[in-house]
């Protein structure tokens, strides 16, 4: 029997979408060969890539100015591009320090150039954002730098800064393609697809083309967006698995109603979840603040420690796996990504509730 993963990532896939990579595994659509033996220029490959990327582009209206592409080394390694192509020497970034994945995002930058931290959470504990109507970047910023959805924290932007001429770059690793974006907002989205558009290896990005315009002189090959940007991502060797069953998930997620279908099944899932902790009279405690709840992952706790780690074991003994919070913060923590099924969900809230009843 199939668990109900409700791990952070790698995280549940699509059934459909493995059924469609275990079917062409072995013989991709007849064509003598597997799409993970083909060549990455030209041919079977380029159709299927080209497919995605016209997918990518159809599902969140990509404008036609904004190149999209795929990278290796993972939603970590923009920590590093980013600075390094568009923190200019004696300017500045602005960064807004939210959590583990903003803040590893901005100690990068810091060894890199110059950084303005515009929010720091850390008093709060990082259960907290700021108001997205009261952020100001600092002028003359490079970009203003922030994560959509701290994976780990569980909190989530429901709105996005306006901020003006500076150019507004966004991690969106583990809310892509869970809700309707204007990406025109913004100068450059990425992440690591392995939470919820498929398996590890593919990092996406989208960017203004009119970014490469403004980045640093001097940059090593694949450091530097304009070698990938110019040939979509395929100046090296693509993570050619990873993307194949990233197209299968984007033609799954379009069968299934597009961002706006995606957005009403995380609300009622992560609902579900919510709605059980809030009437729990405080057996189930959400530590972050109410506004920026996280549809992807709720983070929550139980009265001790002891309860939190028999709610894992009980939960495991029932075949739901990955409750365990990160291993910095402690808890609990149900990831409720786009696979995700609806019943898995309704399953863990009412799980809860019997957990709540047995150990109240
Ligand atoms: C998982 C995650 C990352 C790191 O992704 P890797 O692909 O492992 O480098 C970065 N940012 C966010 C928001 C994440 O959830």
């Amino acid at each position: 029997m199939r668990k109900l993963n409700f791990a952070a990532g790698p995280s549940v896939m699509p059934m459909e979408v493995l059924e469609e990579l275990q079917k062409n595994i072995v013989d991709y659509h007849g064509k003598g060969l597997s799409m993970i033996e083909a060549s990455h220029r030209g041919g079977m490959f380029e159709e299927m890539y080209d497919e995605c990327l016209a997918d990518f582009r159809s599902i969140l209206s990509i404008p036609d100015d904004y190149d999209v592409y795929f990278l290796g080394g993972g939603a970590t390694l923009q920590f590093t591009m980013i600075p390094m192509n568009f923190l200019l020497s004696g300017k500045s970034a602005d960064y807004t320090r939210t959590g583990s994945w903003a803040n590893k995002a901005a100690d990068d930058a810091a060894k890199l150039g110059n950084v303005n931290i515009v929010f720091d959470g850390k008093e709060s504990g990082y259960t907290t954002l700021p108001d997205p109507k009261t952020i100001k970047p600092t002028d003359g910023s490079c970009y203003f730098y922030l994560c959509a959805n701290e994976t780990i924290g569980g909190i989530e932007w429901q709105e996005f800064p306006d901020t003006g001429d500076v150019p507004l770059i966004a991690d969106m690793s583990s809310d892509m393609l869970s809700r309707p974006v204007d990406v025109s907002k913004f100068a450059m989205i990425y992440g690591g697809v392995q939470k919820n558009l498929g398996p590890a290896g593919a990092t996406f990005i989208i960017m203004k083309h009119d970014m490469l315009d403004k980045r640093n002189p001097g940059l090593t090959a694949y450091m530097d967006y304009a070698k990938h940007a110019k040939d979509k991502g395929l100046y090296n060797t693509p993570p050619v698995f990873s993307i194949w069953a990233v197209g299968l998930v984007l033609k799954w997620i379009i069968r299934n109603g597009g961002v706006e279908g995606m957005l009403h099944n995380a609300t009622v899932k992560s609902g579900y979840i919510y709605d059980v902790i809030d009437n729990s009279s405080g057996f189930y405690r959400s530590p972050v603040d109410s506004r920026y709840r996280s549809r992807m992952n709720v983070v929550f706790r139980c009265p001790t420690e002891e309860l939190e780690a028999k709610f894992i074991a009980d939960a495991q003994r029932e075949g739901m796996i990955g409750l365990k919070g990160h291993r910095s913060v402690g808890g609990l923590r149900a990831s409720l990504y786009n696979a995700l099924p609806m019943e898995d969900a309704a399953s863990l809230a009412m799980f809860m509730k019997e957990f709540e009843r047995r150990n109240g």
